[in-house]
């Protein structure tokens, strides 16, 4: 099928914990690579917009409260299989609930301030690189 490219987030949380570079080595060494990267704040109504689909879910607020809260690490990811693969590094939503080794068990405080955020499919992966990472060339795929 060839190279896939998935979206990523490191969230404030892990920014905050210095986790970026523990989180990037697990991506590599599960054979993602690193297309694009960029440390950012966001803005509110650009997380909502990314957001969009969990507007009516009660965490919603909460939610776009944290991920502006501090920096966070946007990133193309690109590899066989990227989207269903980083989803599998990532863990469960719920960190209680991941497997163990996954960013999410190692790193991820709550169900809110999970460490990660991945695209949950392709379709979805090109939204999500639209908004972020419209004017970049993948280089590195
Ligand atoms: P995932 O990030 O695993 O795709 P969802 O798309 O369901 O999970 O939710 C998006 C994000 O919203 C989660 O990563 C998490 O930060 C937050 N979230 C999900 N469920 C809850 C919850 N019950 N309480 C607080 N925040 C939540
Ligand atoms: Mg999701």
């Amino acid at each position: 099928m060839g190279t896939e490219l998935t979206f990523s987030i490191i969230k404030p949380n892990a920014v905050k914990k210095n986790a970026i570079g523990p989180i990037i080595a697990l991506f590599e060494k599960n054979g993602l690579k690193i297309a694009a990267a960029k440390l950012v704040r966001l803005e509110k109504a650009q997380c909502e917009e990314f957001y969009a689909e969990h507007k009516a879910r009660p965490f919603f607020g909460e939610l776009v409260s944290f991920m502006t809260s501090g920096p966070v690490m946007l990133m193309a990811l690109a590899g066989e299989n990227a989207v269903s693969k980083n989803r599998e590094i990532m863990g469960a939503t719920d960190p209680a609930k991941a497997a163990a080794g996954t960013i999410r068990a190692l790193y991820g405080d709550n169900v809110g301030e999970n460490a990660v955020h991945g695209s949950d499919s392709p379709q979805s992966a090109m939204r999500e690189l639209n908004l972020f990472f419209k004017e970049t060339e993948f280089v590195n795929k």
